[in-house]
């Protein structure tokens, strides 16, 4: 039994909440400790309070490239939602000033109906600013990194000003990504995977600023249908975490594991994708060690058939029971 020190001011602290519902695969136990952050202040009393407890410290953005273990997190989970954006014009400088709570599709929607592109290769994009400056994500011929400029990041209690090249963001990855042990070839866990040890508590994006530019909306809404068009036409129905694994150099795991036979292929309730086969959906109810156990399925007959090792792009979060 944990003797909280000092509950954080201001913000509501939930115990034992059930993360399936926040997480688009909806899979996943509860976190210890949860808590929703609106402003920076909240983050900081969060994480100093998290550190005078010795909990480990999640951030949560969207939960749109997680995997929730059955046996949820031990520590405290801070759900990023800080949205404000402001735009910052100087001539032909056009910049997004963003909180990392922000979702990405949705802002890049909402600037293209005011003339601004930069962000319309994200449309339809799940998930938050801070997770796709995370992951690096990407679609559509470009990825976030080409926009962003530089971000603020609360680390060690302090917000630093990191620039673009300090994320060391490459393919579906950051420094911060690989902090996490993400992308290694095998990371199906019997353990915990990303709790943080107490005194190696997470880099938080706060804030980024993104390169812009002035556009016809007309055009911006025209570009950004045809992309919705197309997602909506590659995009499985059902509960997902869009890719599980990166694509190996040189081809795309979709097709690895479409020619392998893989589609269709089922563990508990969740099931291969039909329509594409680096999809794994939730048929309803399916737990963590369903989608582990598929994934090691795929995995290994990826590399009997092709002698290609496939890495996880989605993230595998807190203790698998
Ligand atoms: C249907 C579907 C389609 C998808 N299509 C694509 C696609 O085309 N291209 C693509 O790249 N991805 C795609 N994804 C994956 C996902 O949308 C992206 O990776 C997205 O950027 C994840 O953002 P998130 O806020 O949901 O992050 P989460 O899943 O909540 O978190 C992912 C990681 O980011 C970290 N994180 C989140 N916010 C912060 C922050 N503020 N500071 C520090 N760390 C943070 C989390 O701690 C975690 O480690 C798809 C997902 C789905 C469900």
């Amino acid at each position: 039994m944990l003797h909280l020190k000092q509950p954080p001011q201001n913000v509501k602290l939930l115990e034992h909440e059930p993360l399936a519902r926040y997480t688009s695969w909806r899979i996943g136990g509860p976190a210890r400790y949860f808590a929703a952050a609106t402003k920076t202040d909240d983050l900081r009393s969060l994480m100093a309070w998290a550190a005078a407890e010795a909990l480990p410290v999640f951030m949560l953005g969207g939960g749109t490239n997680i995997l929730v273990a059955d046996g949820g997190y031990p520590g405290l989970v801070i759900r990023n939602r800080a949205t404000q954006h402001r735009i910052e014009e100087h001539g032909d400088d056009v910049r997004l000033w963003v909180e990392s709570g922000a979702p990405t599709a949705g802002t890049a929607r909402r600037l293209a109906a005011q003339g601004i592109g930069g962000l319309v290769w994200a449309e339809g994009l799940p998930g938050t600013i801070g997770g796709a400056i995370f992951g690096n994500a990407g679609c559509y011929g470009s990825e976030i990194t080409v926009n962003l400029m530089r971000a603020w990041v609360l680390r060690d209690g302090a917000v630093e000003e990191w620039p673009k090249a300090r994320f060391e963001h490459g393919y579906r990855t950051s420094v911060l990504k690989r902090a996490e042990g993400v992308g290694e070839s095998r990371a199906a866990p019997t353990v915990e995977v990303s709790a943080n040890a107490q005194s190696d508590l997470p880099t938080l994006i706060l804030a980024a600023e993104l390169h812009m530019f002035r556009d016809d909306p007309r055009k911006l809404e025209a570009d950004m249908a045809a992309i919705a068009e197309s997602r909506k036409s590659k995009t499985p129905s059902g509960s997902s975490c869009g890719s599980v694994f990166k694509n190996p150099p040189g081809t795309t795991a979709g097709m690895l594991l479409d020619q392998a036979g893989l589609k269709g292929t089922q563990v508990g309730a969740a099931i291969v994708s039909d329509k594409h086969a680096n999809y794994i959906v939730n048929l309803g109810g399916a737990t963590a060690g369903d989608v582990l156990r598929l994934t090691e399925v795929m995995r290994e007959r990826v590399l009997a058939t092709f002698g290609v090792e496939m890495q996880l792009e989605v993230q595998v979060v807190g203790k698998q029971v």
